[in-house]
């Protein structure tokens, strides 16, 4: 199993959700909201606006989750790029706290959609583990404890290296630090969930239907899809690390980031207690960071990382994240890979998502590595937004502008050596 020609290249989250086949109906001639993409994002905001009484029609030009949304860890942290303390010092005080404070509502958010839907997709607070890459990294984390837990309560707790076995069978580390109040899904399942919720509240969704054109009208928007022309009042674009020039306002304020997940064979259960011992999800402070957890059923090991990132070629991409693996765990040097694949994360330059309105259109987008809380959270701003009901449309992260940069038209062509320069800064410790 260790060829590297021996894995699937789909997603070992597909094993247990394959992506649907919907059947195909006629684009009926108008809509009140048309929405572009049918991940985490769009099937939210869909189905919020739906129960609200709209006509909602959504678009994907592949089959719905084929994008990142039955691609990623399933790891339901909402993390926020920039550390609080750091926040507090730029932003202030109470603004740090809000969008603190947001993220834990957002994911909490998701734990009380998926018990209020009944929807099983093994959502568990696991609790996350980021081992200190270097012994620097530590002192920065337990500052971040002490300030997580003083202004917001969260239980952080700090893990000295010699104790933590109890958290991951690996000495990598110097330590690291505990977030009880994040953990993890089967996001395939996840949006299975999601996408049959839509679709019971009467949400119209087009699968392999893209959205070719999308003009301005004086009582909305003329959408032009691959399948025939639609009048929708309200156009909603959650396209993520997909987005393409259909929507150029979209595509230059966004960097599309390829990232990858190797998923282990079975491993015996001895292993895997001392592996993981918590059964947590795991991440590292490292630039070029691995995440990584056991499987929903705990019988093995799903690894990311940005690792191959400037590649396409699959092989290349799989040896950089086995090698990954077993600098964390030397254990699994022979250990069979059964899945490895990728996907596309966007990011934005202030490394903020948004749920923005440009010259009328909606987008929820830019969830910087996050969606799986991000996604959805982002989406049910702009739903509501769109809805009219403004108070439920706020956010602590309106506000921020939506950052480009000169000549930046979308295609992120320096993305190989910022990968590059972050790997040298992991190996020279800076
Ligand atoms: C490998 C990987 C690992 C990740 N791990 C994690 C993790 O552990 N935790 C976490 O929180 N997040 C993680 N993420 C990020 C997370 O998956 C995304 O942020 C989230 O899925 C975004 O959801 P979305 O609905 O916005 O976009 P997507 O799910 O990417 O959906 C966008 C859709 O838009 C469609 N589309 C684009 N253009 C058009 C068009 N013109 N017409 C019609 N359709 C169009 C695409 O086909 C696509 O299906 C990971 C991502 C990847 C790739």
């Amino acid at each position: 199993m260790t060829n590297p020609t021996d894995f699937k290249e789909t997603p070992y989250w597909w094993e247990a959700a394959p992506r649907p086949e919907l059947p195909e109906t006629p684009v009926a001639a108008t809509c009140d909201v048309a929405v572009i993409g049918a991940g985490f994002a769009g099937l939210t905001a869909a189905l919020v606006m739906a129960r609200a009484g709209r006509d909602v029609m959504v678009f994907d030009k592949d089959r719905p989750g084929e994008g990142a949304s039955s691609r990623n860890g399933g790891i339901a942290s909402g993390n926020i790029k920039m550390k609080f303390a750091d926040m507090m010092d730029q932003l202030g005080e109470d603004r740090a706290r809000s969008i603190y404070a947001e993220g834990v509502a957002a994911r909490e958010d998701v734990g009380r959609f998926v018990e209020a839907e009944n929807i099983d997709c093994h959502f568990r607070l696991t609790g996350r583990f980021t081992g200190a890459y270097r012994a620097k990294h530590y002192e920065s984390q337990a500052r971040e404890a002490e300030f997580l837990n003083k202004h917001l309560d969260l239980g952080a707790e700090i893990v000295p290296k010699a104790e933590q076995h109890r958290e991951i069978g690996s000495d990598l580390y110097h330590g690291g630090l505990v977030r009880p109040d994040i953990g993890g899904l089967h996001p395939g399942l996840f949006h299975q969930g999601i996408l049959d919720r839509a679709l019971e509240a009467g949400v119209t969704v087009h699968a392999k239907t893209s959205v070719d054109g999308i003009q301005r009208e004086t009582d909305g928007f003329d959408v032009t899809t691959s399948r025939g022309r639609v009048k929708a009042r309200d156009v909603l674009v959650c396209t993520n690390g997909y987005t393409g020039s259909v929507t150029p306002f979209l595509r230059k304020r966004i960097v599309p980031i390829p990232s990858q997940i190797i998923a282990t064979e079975k491993l015996p259960p001895e292993t895997m207690a001392r592996l993981m011992p918590k059964g947590r999800m795991l991440g590292e402070t490292r630039n070029t960071y691995h995440y990584f957890r056991p499987s929903p059923d705990g019988t093995g090991i799903v690894f990311g990382g940005r690792a191959g990132a400037g590649t396409d070629d699959p092989n290349v991409k799989f040896r950089h994240l086995k090698q990954g693996l077993v600098e964390v765990f030397p254990e699994l040097r022979d250990v069979g890979i059964t899945h490895s694949w990728w996907g596309y994360t966007a990011y934005t330059f202030d490394f903020l998502p948004k749920s923005v309105v440009n010259d009328g259109i909606h987008y929820a987008s830019g969830f910087c590595g996050s969606g799986v809380v991000w996604a959805r959270w982002f989406a049910m701003k702009s739903a509501h937004r769109i809805l009219g009901n403004e108070a439920e449309a706020k956010s602590a992260f309106d506000g921020f502008d939506f950052q480009t940069r000169p000549l930046y038209t979308g295609n992120p062509w320096f993305l190989p050596m910022v990968i590059s320069w972050y790997g040298w800064k992991d190996r020279l410790g800076l």
